[in-house]
């Protein structure tokens, strides 16, 4: 008897919980998502003023090239290719 009570107190237990760990994930899941839209809108490595040298990053902001302050930057000059870190630009100008 005391057996049967247990199992139905641990079942109880998991029907209320799952819901919640279900909708704890979902919320994670969608602001993981949200940061990473917010991320991938930083300009700077589609700028022509984007060195691609960590030592100077951008020739104009220095500072706030390649944060979240560069989103919406108004000094923001297309190029024609991106600068990706694992492109022979990148490893060249790196060196
Ligand atoms: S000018 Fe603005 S967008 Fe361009 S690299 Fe510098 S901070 Fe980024």
């Amino acid at each position: 008897m005391i057996h049967f009570s247990t199992h139905l107190a641990s079942l109880a237990g998991l029907i209320f919980l799952a819901p919640l760990l279900i909708w704890s994930v979902w919320l994670t899941l969608k602001e993981g998502i949200s940061q990473l839209k917010r991320l991938h809108s930083i300009p700077c490595s589609r700028c022509a003023f984007f060195t691609g040298d960590y030592r100077l990053k951008c020739t104009v902001h220095p500072i706030t090239a390649l944060s979240e302050e560069a989103i919406g930057c108004r000094d923001y000059e297309s190029r024609s290719e991106p600068i990706c870190p694992y492109s022979k630009q990148w490893k060249r100008l790196n060196k």
